[in-house]
């Protein structure tokens, strides 16, 4: 075998760690100093032979990191220096502590005291089982997943999460806490929210006893603080928090952090506590697609053990689009007002849901068979061939781009949208909003015909709503 540090062939004249070390060099130029300290600081390359390089990473989740956002750059950097084309190849290592050796107060030094697992305010509903993945938090949930299964061990400490409300941030922060505890109760894991920090605070200089609100936790191995935004222009809090987290982080401690958006765009926060924040990995969690949310809803019906008809589930998911939260609230008024009225959960029940909560004009949308005259015109074709059979590709576009609007500018289910036009079913639907998705993304003048016609539209909305014809 080839895997040793001596020259691989005749024509590479550098050792492993040698490319290795130059490739660092070369991406350690191009990249912020933060992010290479996360992604390559320790990583070393184990073999290197004809066939390519391995890069030793600490888990799978950084091997995902490094695979999605700085493949082009190592790949730039060997190209740079090795004298042949490399492949990359990845390997995990294990860690060598397992969990139970993790640097701790053990037992015997410090009774765990009794009911400190309900005083960490760990929440078992929420776990990464019932946590649906999706594209739009994959990575959350990988480093998630990453940090609860060697808490301050990898490169992510702190590891923090941001996204606007109601996406999962918590479930996420207390599904780490949960799995630790789960896998060593002697983990002391604290879960708190930063306005509990800052009552806490608060009354223990109201009775003389901040010594002992600092000690309570310092203890902890790990913390996980919700919604860091409440910091906010609250300095005293601010600084007891900024010497905990010191404290914390140089006993190896992890750290997890929420915010409701990047640190970075946080008023009335002191740069010093910023740039702490800022110190591990940051990731963030976007409004999920509507397969996720049709995916998040059917999983909480099924654990609840609820039947909910899936059309009615397609169409809550449809309505309510940036919030979770909002959404399965909408799923609970439903179930409510269905036993509260001894009905069947129904699309019109579920209608008149949505309606008071989303309000008159949520529903002042536009309607599928305006959009088919829409595109008519502006892709110069009859309705009759739209609505037909014809697969001339310009037919088939047209098509596609009615079913497309019809899914981002109505609330009609996708089973509905692929009736009205052409007796089409669901899944050729989505296929057709991928299709113009993909088509958007390639030609900027077709993506520019797609805002025309939706500004349009949302045009005919407002004089709608103006007439009063809804
Ligand atoms: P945030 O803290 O970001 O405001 P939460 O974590 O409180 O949001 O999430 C709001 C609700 O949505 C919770 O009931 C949570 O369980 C649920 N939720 C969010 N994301 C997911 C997901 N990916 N899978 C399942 N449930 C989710
Ligand atoms: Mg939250």
């Amino acid at each position: 075998m080839n895997n040793t540090d001596t020259p691989s062939t005749e024509k590479s004249s550098l050792t492993k760690d040698e490319l290795w070390g130059k490739c660092l060099l070369y991406i350690k130029d191009r990249i912020q100093e933060q992010a290479f300290q996360t992604w390559f600081d320790g990583i070393v390359a184990t073999t290197l032979n004809e066939e390519g390089i391995t890069l030793q990473v600490p888990n799978q989740f950084h091997y995902e990191w490094l695979e999605s956002k700085y493949r082009h750059l190592i790949d730039n950097a060997l190209k740079e220096y090795a004298e042949f084309p490399m492949l990359v190849n990845y390997s995990v290592v294990i860690s060598e502590k397992s969990i139970d050796e993790i640097p701790t107060l053990t037992p015997k030094e410090k009774p765990i005291p009794r009911g400190y697992q309900r005083k960490s305010q760990l929440n078992s509903r929420y776990t990464f089982e019932n946590f649906i993945e999706g594209k739009s938090n994959q990575f959350a949930k990988a480093a998630s997943t990453s940090v609860a299964d060697t808490p301050g061990q990898t490169p992510y400490n702190p590891l923090l999460i941001y996204s606007s409300p109601g996406l999962g941030k918590t479930h996420l922060l207390q599904a780490i806490g949960n799995k630790i505890i789960k896998q060593n109760r002697n983990m002391r894991v604290v879960y708190l929210t930063s306005e509990k920090f800052m009552l806490d605070f608060i009354s223990s200089i109201q009775k003389n006893r901040s010594t002992e609100f600092t000690s309570n936790y310092r203890n902890v191995d790990m913390l996980l603080l919700d919604d860091a935004q409440f910091f906010q222009s609250k300095e005293q809090t601010q600084e007891q928090f900024f010497h905990l987290f010191n404290d914390l982080f140089q006993k190896g401690k992890q750290i997890v952090l929420t915010t409701d958006r990047h640190p970075g765009e946080l008023k009335g926060l002191k740069d010093r506590l910023v740039s702490r924040f800022q110190s591990g990995l940051i990731v963030d969690i976007q409004p999920p697609d509507l397969e996720t949310r049709i995916a998040i809803l059917m999983k909480k019906a099924e654990d609840d053990g609820l039947e909910i008809p899936y059309d009615v589930t397609e169409f809550i998911a449809s309505a309510i689009k940036g919030d979770i939260r909002a959404m399965e609230g909408a799923m609970v008024k439903l179930l409510a007002l269905s036993s509260l009225r001894r009905e069947d959960i129904t699309m019109n029940l579920a209608q008149q849901v949505l309606k008071n909560l989303l309000g008159d004009n949520s529903f002042a949308d536009i309607t599928i068979d305006q959009i088919i005259k829409y595109v008519c015109r502006e892709m110069k074709i009859s309705e009759r061939q739209l609505l037909g059979k014809s697969r001339t590709m310009e037919v088939a576009l047209a098509r596609q781009l009615a079913m497309y609007l019809s899914k981002e500018l109505t609330n009609a289910s996708l089973a509905n949208i692929g009736s009205h036009i052409g007796s089409r079913d669901h899944s050729t639907v989505i296929h057709a909003c991928k299709n113009i998705d993909k088509k958007a993304l390639a030609e900027s003048d077709f993506q520019r015909k797609i805002e025309n016609i939706k500004n349009e539209i949302s045009g005919l909305k407002i004089s709608n709503i103006e007439k009063g014809n809804i």
